[in-house]
């Protein structure tokens, strides 16, 4: 059994590669570089998927969060093409295929919902406003969808994945372990996680299950806002005292439009991940961190 994963180099990638192996599947990557077990997005362009391949999951993007790239238009062209085109190749790909594959998944991000701190979102609510994460996610699950009866088609819409080696914990933990972590700005804002092990299950889990289409949010649930986050990281880190980082500061390091995804967020409910049988491996904040900052 072939499964090619786009991005199956990256955070979720790896992760959810181990997942596909113990399920029996070989994983091939696409990426920008050649390697091992790794297919080229150039390959993927000019000869298609490999024979026989079963699943195809795109899990590219140039990483947002990085504070060294600064929010330019070209930046923002790059985290929009990076995922949009590839996502395109991909299904493009999939439809060409001489035998289709089984499954076509797709990821993208709770920023689908607008930031608010009252209304609870699951996957059936529709968006009342727009901002550049929303529309970039809209654009995102639309290049990916298919009208075939022979590919079973759907997205997990993200929220800010928890593990080790990767991700935005190894951005936090090291303030975090020196005494120096907090919350962003007033620290009232949602702020919607996810265990690794859990994105990557919910994928393993839209693979296996036939009944799976359309969206799945890939949030675990039980919500949390920003300040009980670092309160409950500054205690399984016995480090207790929180400093605040203000408004101002996040907003002059990553420029404001990239900011709201810092200092603004949504109450995510995963309903019809539940609804389809999803057993979360960590549904708790205490024990998703315990296990994320233990060696
Ligand atoms: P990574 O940062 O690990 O990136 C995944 C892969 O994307 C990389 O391994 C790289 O592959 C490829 N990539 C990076 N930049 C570019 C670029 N400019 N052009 C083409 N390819 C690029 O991502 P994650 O695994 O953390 O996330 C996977 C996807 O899930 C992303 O699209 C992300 O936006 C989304 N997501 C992630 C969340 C998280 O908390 N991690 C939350 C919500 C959504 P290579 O170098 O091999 O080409």
């Amino acid at each position: 059994k072939l499964a090619v994963v786009g991005g199956g180099n990256g955070f979720i990638g790896r992760a959810l590669a181990k997942q596909l192996q113990k399920s029996g599947y070989k994983a091939l990557s696409v990426s920008r570089k050649p390697g091992e077990n790794t297919l080229t997005w150039k390959s993927i362009e000019t000869e298609g998927l490999p024979k026989n391949t079963e699943v195809v999951i795109n899990l590219t993007g140039e990483p947002v969060l990085n504070v060294f790239k600064r929010w330019t238009p070209n930046f923002k062209q790059e985290v929009w093409d990076s995922r949009i085109k590839t996502t395109k190749t991909l299904r493009t790909a999939v439809l060409a295929a001489d035998t289709p594959p089984k499954v076509w998944a797709t990821v993208s991000g709770v920023g689908f919902y607008p930031p608010s701190t009252s209304r609870i979102y699951d996957e059936l609510s529709v968006p009342e406003s727009t901002d550049f994460w929303s529309e970039l996610t809209h654009a995102w699950e639309n290049s990916g969808r298919i009208k075939n009866e022979n590919t079973r088609h759907f997205v997990v819409r993200s929220g800010v994945v928890l593990g080790k080696n990767g991700g935005a914990m190894s951005e936090m933990l090291p303030p975090f372990k020196l005494g120096l972590g907090g919350p962003m700005g007033d620290g009232k804002q949602w702020f919607p996680w996810i265990h690794i092990d859990d994105i990557a299950g919910i994928f393993m889990h839209g693979v296996k299950n036939t009944s799976v289409r359309g969206v799945l949010n890939g949030v675990a649930p039980e919500a949390h806002t920003n300040g009980e986050f670092s309160k409950a990281l500054g205690s399984v880190l016995s480090r207790p005292a929180l400093l605040p980082l203000p408004s101002f500061v996040v907003k002059a390091l990553y420029g404001s439009e990239r900011s709201v995804m810092l200092l603004q967020g949504q109450n995510v409910y995963p309903k019809l991940t539940l609804d389809s049988g999803y057993v979360y491996s960590y549904p708790k904040l205490d024990a998703a961190l315990k296990e994320v900052t233990s060696r």
